[in-house]
Order: C-alpha cells, then sequence, then structure tokens
C-alpha cells in the first residue's frame, strides 16, 4: 500500500505535513521508540505567551514588543487539543501536563481542561491531568482549575528573597502572590503541589537553604532543576549550571537527607527525603545525569508541531494533518509512525559547545 498525501489548507504551515503510512496503526494502548521507551505522558503547551520574563527562559532583549508571538489562528483550538490528546491516550498517554509560556493566560483555560478531564485511558482510568503555572494567576484561579478537574499543578518559584525573585522573573513579580497561589492550590485540593526551583550558579544558588527551609514541613515537594540550555536566546554557558550533586550536599550537610525510590520508571525527579520527618525534596539533573534512556514525554506546540525532544530543532506538523482533514484513523498513524521512528538522547551527547541555532524556545514548547 502507498502511503497518503493530505491536502494542506493551511499556508502558514513551514514544514510540510508527516506521512501517513498507507497501513493504518491501530492504537493499542502501547507504543514503543526504537529504544523501546513507551509514550507515557504528553506535554501540551497552550501559549507561547508569557507576563514573567524570567532570565533563563524568556529574556527580555529577546522577548522585547516586537516579539513576533503566533496569531490567534495559528493556535490549536480547545477541540483540536482535545481530539489530538484522545488519540495519544488510546496510544498510552496515562499524563497530560499543560503549560507553555503561562498556560493560566489563555483564555478559558478551565473549559479545556473540562474536556480533558473527561478523557479514559484503555483500562478506564482517568487521567494524571496537571499543569505548570508562574502563579501569578493561581490565586484567583485555583478553585475554579480544580472544579475544572485538573489533578494537581506545578508553580515554578526562584527564589524567596524579593529582590532575587524579581530579577529572575524581570518583571518586578513579588514572592508574596506566588506563594498566596501556592496556598490557593492547596486549599483548592490540587496537591501534592511541587515547586520547581531552576538553579543558576551566582544567580540564586543563594537561595537553595532558604526555599528548603521554607517547604520543610509543608506538604509541598520542592524540586531542584539544572538549568539547561534550551532553545537559543537565554546564553546558557556550563559554568552557571550548579550541579544537583551539589544541591544535595549543601542541604543534607543541614538536615540529613535519605533517597526514596521512584514512583514510575522513568520519572525524572530523583527523589529524596529529609531524615527527621520533614518531608520530601527532589532533583531534576537534566545537565549531569542524563536521563534519556528512560524518556517517555512527548511535547505539542501551541501551534500543533509535535517535539519528540526539548532539544529537537525539528517538529511534525500535526496541525497541518487535523486542518487538512486527517482521520483520526490517519492522524493515530501518523502519530504511531513518529514515535516509532524517535532516536532522540540530546542530553546523552550534550557537550558545552553543541550548536544551539534554531533550536526550539523553553517557552514554545513548555517544559
Ligand atoms: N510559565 C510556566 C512556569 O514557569 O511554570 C510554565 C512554562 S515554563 C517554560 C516550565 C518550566 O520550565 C518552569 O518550571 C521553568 O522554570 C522551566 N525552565 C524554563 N527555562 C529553563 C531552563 N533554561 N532550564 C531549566 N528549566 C527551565
Ligand atoms: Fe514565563 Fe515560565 Fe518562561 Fe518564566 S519560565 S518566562 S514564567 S514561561
Ligand atoms: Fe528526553 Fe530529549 Fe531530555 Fe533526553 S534530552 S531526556 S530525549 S527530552
Amino acid at each position: 500500500m502507498t502511503a497518503k498525501t493530505i491536502l494542506l489548507t493551511d499556508h502558514r504551515s513551514r514544514r510540510p505535513a508527516p506521512v501517513v503510512p498507507g497501513v493504518p496503526i491501530a492504537p493499542s494502548g502501547r507504543l514503543a521508540d526504537t529504544r523501546g521507551r513507551p509514550l507515557h505522558d504528553l506535554r501540551i503547551s497552550v501559549t507561547d505567551r508569557c507576563n514573567f520574563r524570567c532570565v533563563y527562559c524568556m529574556p527580555k532583549e529577546v522577548f522585547g514588543k516586537d516579539y513576533p508571538y503566533l496569531p490567534h489562528d495559528a493556535l490549536l483550538s480547545f477541540e483540536e487539543i482535545v481530539r489530538l490528546a484522545r488519540l495519544f491516550v488510546a496510544h498510552g498517554v496515562e499524563k497530560i501536563r499543560l503549560t507553555g509560556g503561562e498556560p493560566l493566560l489563555r483564555k478559558n483555560i478551565e473549559a479545556l481542561i473540562a474536556q480533558l478531564a473527561e478523557l479514559r485511558t484503555p483500562a478506564g482510568q482517568p487521567l494524571d491531568l496537571t499543569l505548570t503555572t508562574n502563579a501569578s494567576l493561581l490565586a484567583r484561579k485555583a478553585r475554579a482549575l480544580a472544579d475544572a478537574g485538573l489533578r494537581r499543578v506545578t508553580v515554578s518559584l526562584d527564589a524567596l528573597d524579593d529582590t532575587v525573585f524579581r530579577r529572575m522573573n524581570d518583571v518586578d513579580f513579588p514572592v508574596a502572590d506566588v506563594l498566596r497561589g501556592i496556598d490557593a492550590a492547596a486549599e483548592a485540593g490540587l496537591g501534592p503541589i511541587k515547586v520547581n526551583m531552576v538553579v543558576k550558579k551566582g544567580v540564586n544558588d543563594d537561595q537553595i537553604e532558604s526555599m528548603a527551609e521554607y517547604f520543610r514541613h509543608s506538604g509541598h515537594t520542592l524540586r531542584f532543576i539544572e538549568y539547561m540550555d534550551v532553545g537559543a536566546s537565554n546564553g546558557w554557558k556550563m559554568d552557571e549550571v550548579l550541579p544537583s550533586a551539589d544541591v544535595l550536599r549543601r542541604i543534607g550537610a543541614r538536615w540529613p537527607l535519605e533517597t526514596l525510590q521512584p514512583h514510575y520508571a522513568g520519572e525524572v525527579a530523583q527523589r529524596w527525603r529529609y531524615r527527621d520527618g520533614a518531608g520530601e525534596i527532589g532533583v531534576i539533573s537534566s545537565v549531569t545525569q542524563a536521563f534519556c534512556s528512560s524518556c517517555t514525554r512527548a511535547r505539542l506546540s501551541t501551534e500543533g508541531q509535535l517535539y519528540l525532544c526539548l532539544f529537537a530543532d525539528q517538529g511534525y506538523d500535526l496541525r497541518a494533518l487535523l486542518r487538512g482533514g486527517a482521520s483520526d484513523a490517519d492522524l493515530a498513524t501518523a502519530i504511531a509512525h513518529i514515535w516509532h521512528g524517535r532516536t532522540d538522547n540530546y542530553s546523552e551527547r550534550r557537550s558545552a559547545d553543541t550548536p544551539r541555532a534554531g533550536r526550539i524556545e523553553m517557552s514554545y514548547i513548555g517544559g
């Protein structure tokens, strides 16, 4: 049988539509790539805009007033997102994370959450449906998000000291409002809450101990993320990365730690707990300890490009298929075909001088 060509109606599409092999691949709930890695998580970016200008993600010099954000009609509609999500779930995705940009800036995001919350895995289970946010709008929205069916949130917070935090978000946003958002989310039942701190050496590494102290006994899990060379605009240098081993050494010197087993195979964060029973922390060592061999994540960009790696420079234009009249069977076949061919393992190959031009930005694809 020959491969089908789907007619494109969207002339802004920069890449050809993915090939839909002539032999349909029906979803079996199990897909494996070339290294046997299953497709388990889907991250969906719902906007490329953000009200913060974090220095490691959307530096002001690049993301200024004239930055060409996507026009509204380029964004996947909620209908299109849900249609794709349903097919990904049929293929084995059990966890969906909404991200961005700042996902709470997407108008009526609760309506999207309500529709995603209705999806069921092939075994009839609801999804692990979560969202990553800078929490600027969380105090206002937590209740509505929980009512819509969101299970949990992850909040990004890089410092407890207001001056350091305002310098990092670069829009003068105060720590107190993020902490209020975290409290509101906990009250609304969106826990256990994870708090992500990106550690940039010389910028906020002096905040490690105070952040740890604040979240001890809180029931929230603080996770330290190594500053990564995502995108092409943050001017990343290896010597600005503080290895997770150093973070653990510093915290452990004050509050002894012990390791915990992962919740599931392929969990990104390594889990630790305080020996005195004050709770759990995590480290995400994307730079110093590659975890590509167990990477089960696919990423859908705001405009419907499917990326198989955070460091990819090329996606697969699912929107072109959607808007070109592809059937569900065609879409499911294309997704399976793409995942079957996946070879990505960037973090295993990273070196300080790997070229970065052309790489997708974190704000476009989400974390
Ligand atoms: N705006 C939301 C937020 O900040 O939580 C969601 C999108 S943001 C791109 C997702 C996550 O990526 C955040 O936790 C952020 O700290 C992290 N991130 C962004 N750029 C990063 C980088 N260069 N290295 C490591 N983590 C990064
Ligand atoms: Fe915005 Fe999140 Fe990027 Fe910060 S990390 S600029 S909050 S998208
Ligand atoms: Fe996954 Fe790519 Fe990160 Fe490796 S570098 S863990 S393949 S996203």
